[in-house]
């Protein structure tokens, strides 16, 4: 029985038990083993049986990626390189917190990116393909083995790496599922967030799954002709669309959303662009999450861009709040390395 056990939940485990013949039953234990183990069964501490023992021990394909390289920022950002037996790599980021027991780890969900986001590196080269469940997984294991090299826990996970969560949503769903399993990742609902450039279908629909994780929405602009310059799918899905949508997912799901927005000088950062922010965050209660430029070169466009200064990131967050909209600066963590935000590449490329 070859298997790879990150590809598997407990219920599809089961029933290749169930087929070839062994209890049933033990598919729990041995995912349980599996992630306890990091990516691995210790068959010296679970006892299942010889029959399942011997199906499994030198079948399984115990892993379907490795990780090829680790860059290490000055401020303990890790970017981890990893391969896929089937092809392909991503880039994960291991982010310690300011609390010296636990890490934020960061996934891609698609080799690739087709979204054609101006200010992203991700999207330069384009999509190669989606991930499966089982490679989503795979990069939750690696970057919960460096936080434990680290001595820390990892508790937390957001699709920010590469790609877009929501055009892989049958595979993102069903990682997010054995992520937060107790079984097998362990990981709180609330300890995961997805993030869209905003496709309203894929919002809708991630709210239809019943997982009740967090939404981040990719907005950068508050009106339609900003955005579009920056982000092409704003043509399909505009302003009003998508903040429709993540109040939709607010209602049902209940979680105040987040709203991301790469603050880039002189094109989304004057104080009009921050009141028009304002302006249509009233009423809505979500979060707003300042992300000011990492430099990625020049965009697909051709345009280059660059990050507002510390007083025009002040006076922007300013404004915001005094219009009473929760507002944050994220600090920029990993950059040396290029593992901050929108860094993140087709890895093989990176030195
Ligand atoms: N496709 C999804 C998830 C990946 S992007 C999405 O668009 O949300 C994750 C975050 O990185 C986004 O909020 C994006 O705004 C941010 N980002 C992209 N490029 C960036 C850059 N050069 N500097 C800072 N943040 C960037």
């Amino acid at each position: 029985m070859s298997v790879a056990l990150t590809d598997v939940d407990v219920e599809s485990l089961a029933d290749r038990l169930r087929a070839a013949g062994c209890v049933p039953s033990h598919a729990r234990r041995l995912l349980r083993n599996y992630y306890d183990n990091s990516g691995a069964v210790d068959w010296q501490s679970i006892d299942v049986g010889k029959h399942v023992r011997s199906l499994f021990e030198n079948a399984i394909a115990q892993r379907q990626s490795q990780l090829l390289t680790r860059h290490v920022s000055s401020d303990g950002t890790s970017k981890l390189l990893i391969q896929f037996a089937a092809g392909g790599a991503v880039e994960s980021v291991l982010m310690p917190s300011y609390r010296p027991d636990r890490a934020a780890g960061c996934v891609s969900s698609q080799i690739g990116c087709a979204m054609g986001c101006d200010f992203c590196a991700s999207t330069k080269n384009g999509l190669e393909r989606n991930l499966t469940a089982g490679e989503i997984v795979e990069q939750f294991l690696h970057l919960r083995a460096e936080a434990a090299a680290m001595g820390r826990r990892l508790t937390s996970l957001v699709f920010m790496g590469m790609g877009e969560p929501m055009l892989n949503l049958p595979n993102v769903s069903a990682a997010i599922r054995r992520i937060a399993s107790a079984e097998m990742g362990a990981l709180g609902w609330r300890q995961i967030t997805v993030s869209t450039v905003g496709i309203v279908p894929g919002i809708d629909a991630l709210a239809d799954t019943g997982l009740n994780v967090h939404l981040a929405l990719s907005l950068h602009a508050p009106d339609d002709a900003t955005r579009a310059t920056l982000v092409p799918m704003n043509r399909r899905y505009p302003v009003a669309e998508i903040i429709k949508a993540a109040q939709r997912f607010q209602e049902r799901i209940g979680r105040v959303p987040t709203i991301e927005y790469c603050l880039l000088a002189g094109v989304n950062d004057t104080d009009e662009h921050a009141e028009k922010l304002a302006a249509l965050m009233q009423g809505f209660r979500a979060h707003v999450n300042l992300i000011p430029y990492n430099p990625i070169g020049v965009g697909i466009s051709g345009r280059a861009y660059e990050r507002p200064s510390t007083d025009r990131i002040a006076r922007f967050t300013q404004i915001l709040r005094e219009a009473g909209v929760v507002t944050h600066a994220r600090d920029t963590r990993g950059d040396d390395v290029n593992a901050a935000c929108g860094q993140l590449r087709q890895a093989v490329l990176i030195p």
